[in-house]
């Protein structure tokens, strides 16, 4: 394995870059959108494919092994499937991966089959329509729960994200884990966190993980599994007996992990962000931009700057009393 020359000043090696290649999304989850977010990032600013694929060629020999498209809906984006050939064209080692909502895949399945996608995280938080509506603002379940068919009868991993709300997405969680066990797929919960502005974070629609699993273990016997992969995310793995899928529990409120973070953020308007809850973020777009600057030159700078990623949850702590603990929303960030 390529030693990491991707280090902060905590000594955390970066392996894993997650890409938003744009904030626009069909979607308005009430925990990422603001409903009053209307003014996208202009068509301008928003980094083209060409330029992300330099920055890759710049972070892969630096270390980057695994790269995660994200948006908003990165599938709002056209090309979004034509771009993950060239990635992997150009990476055929990399370790590629897309989160997605599930509710556009329709025209790009044969472009993840082709491109040999690692695996495709979808954002579903509750199995009940009206639940669905009232969460996304769409009323688009089916089109989701098509899509996680689709996926898996065409042989792709296929990870689920769910925010599980007391009161609001919770009630799933049974119809959650009879979906693991029925179907080689990773269920895993994420804790809602604060960020952005307007979303409905508080501490009643907050479900600590610890809650969660003792929830499921009342009734289900589970078998902790060990993370031993360097570019893995943060989830904690549990198997059943005798059954296909896993579930995971992600914890980034009450059990942090912030002293293994192995990784770095390209925003869609082309900024790094070298945490989640760091809303200091750093251009490299008029860097990409500018004639005169060679990637070596871009390279020193990335490095230079990496060397500030902070330990998130210091911010998390250090935030006012129901504050977010980072301004800007999800959406623009790519979660
Ligand atoms: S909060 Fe920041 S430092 Fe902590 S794991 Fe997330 S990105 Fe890494």
């Amino acid at each position: 394995m390529e030693q990491s020359s991707l280090c902060d000043d905590l000594g955390r090696k970066v392996r894993y870059l997650r890409v938003s290649i744009t904030d626009r999304c069909n979607l308005r989850c009430l925990y990422c959108q603001s409903n009053r977010l209307s003014r996208y990032i202009p068509h301008d600013d928003i980094l083209k494919y060409e330029e992300i694929l330099r920055l890759l060629h710049i972070l892969v020999p630096l270390g980057v092994e695994k790269v995660r498209l994200t948006g908003g809906e990165p599938l709002a984006r056209k090309g979004c499937g034509e771009f993950l050939g060239r990635l992997r064209e150009h990476f055929p080692n990399l370790d590629l991966r897309l989160t997605t909502n599930g509710t556009m895949l329709s025209g790009s399945l044969q472009d993840l089959v082709q491109c040999k996608i690692n695996a495709v995280n979808i954002s579903l938080d509750t199995f009940d329509p009206e639940t669905f509506t009232k969460v996304t603002g769409r009323d688009m379940l089916p089109r989701v729960l098509s899509t996680i068919d689709a996926l898996v009868d065409a042989g792709i991993k296929v990870k689920i994200n769910a925010v599980l709300m007391p009161g609001i997405t919770q009630a799933s969680l049974e119809q959650f884990i009879h979906l693991a066990q029925d179907l080689d797929i990773d269920v895993r919960f994420i804790e809602f966190m604060p960020m952005g502005q307007d979303t409905i974070w508080s501490k009643d629609a907050f479900c600590p993980w610890s809650e969660i699993l003792a929830l499921v273990t009342k009734n289900y016997e589970l078998i902790p599994e060990k993370n031993v992969d360097l570019t893995a995310g943060p989830a904690q793995m549990f198997k059943f007996k005798g059954a296909p899928g896993r579930l995971g529990f992600i914890s980034p409120i009450t059990n942090h992990f912030c002293y293994t973070c192995n990784r770095l953020r390209l925003t869609s308007d082309g900024s790094l962000r070298l945490c989640l809850y760091d809303d200091h973020e750093y251009p490299v777009r008029p860097l990409l931009r500018d004639a005169y600057v060679t990637d070596e030159q871009i390279a020193a700078k990335i490095l230079e700057v990496l060397r500030k990623k902070t330990l998130g949850v210091g911010l998390l702590e250090r935030r006012g009393q129901n504050k977010p603990v980072a301004v800007r929303n999800m959406s623009g960030i790519g979660g």
